[in-house]
């Protein structure tokens, strides 16, 4: 029985083994990358302010947080005011076999009456087709940028590369990690909760490891596009996500851990 139980863990330990390595408690290594850039500047705000910029200071000051906080070793797709198309935050995103891949953007609305009524924060993970209009416009917009926009945007397309991505263990995981980040998000900031929702996200598909993008909040909104810019709600906002990031790590350990067979023993009958 024991024997058994061993060769069992064994086994599922040797077919884990990106699982057993976090469970050792190294130092996280998270990539971290801030949206748009050089000649893509995303949204703005009534006032100018462009969602490139903001994504840029707000990356910087998760990285702070997960290498003081977390001890964390964090790579940054860019760290400068540079173009960088999606395929290669991906493709740099992948090289550096990161533990989680966070992608952090500014939303906006499109016409007049709705930039002035909608503000919030929604947290993403990757999915075949998307969670409702909300989630798809999100999706279309920070994939306006793909090499092929037009295949980017439709779930058919998408569709093939996606099939069996909701039996993977990373995919799980980036719905734990979102939760994990929204939850923090909600909670320090008392930001209007807009739910976390599912999207096909040109960035997060084929990053090999749980990966969520942030809409941190409404730029194009005239209160929360205003505090998006001061230096005080993006240390809450960085502080946040750092502490989403820290609670899903811990339940992934916990869960990964090698159960030993002197715990399991008196479960049985
Ligand atoms: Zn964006």
């Amino acid at each position: 029985m024991t024997f058994r139980f061993l060769a069992l863990s064994s086994v599922l330990v040797l077919l884990c083994p990106a699982a057993s390595s976090l469970a050792a408690e190294r130092p996280p290594r998270i990539v971290v990358d801030p949206g748009h850039g050089g000649d893509q500047g995303g949204a703005t705000s009534p006032t100018g302010l462009l969602e490139k910029e903001v994504s840029l200071q707000i990356a910087r000051r998760v990285r702070e947080h997960l290498e003081k906080d977390l001890a964390a070793q964090v790579l940054m797709t860019r760290d400068e005011d540079q173009s960088l198309p999606l395929p290669e935050r991906v493709s740099f995103a992948n090289k550096q076999r990161p533990d989680l891949f966070l992608s952090i953007h500014c939303n906006a609305m499109p016409t007049k009456r709705t930039r002035a009524r909608v503000q919030g924060i929604e947290t993403y993970f990757l999915s075949a087709s998307a969670s409702n209009d909300t989630a798809r416009a999100a999706a279309d917009r920070e994939n306006a940028e793909a090499p092929t926009a037009r295949e980017a945007r439709g779930d058919s397309t998408l569709a093939f590369i996606l099939q069996d991505l909701a039996r993977t263990e990373a995919h799980q995981d980036s719905s734990r990690l979102a939760y994990a980040v929204h939850q923090k998000l909600i909670a320090a900031t008392g930001g209007s909760n807009r739910g976390v929702l599912q999207a096909p996200f040109y960035v997060l598909n084929g990053v090999e490891a749980p990966a969520i993008l942030i809409e941190v909040g409404y730029i194009s909104h005239p209160e929360e596009g205003g505090r998006l810019g001061r230096a005080e709600y993006q240390e809450q906002l960085a502080t946040a996500i750092s502490e989403g990031v820290r609670a899903f790590l811990a339940e992934v350990r916990r869960r990964d851990a090698p159960k030993s067979p002197a715990v399991a023993a008196p479960a049985t009958p």
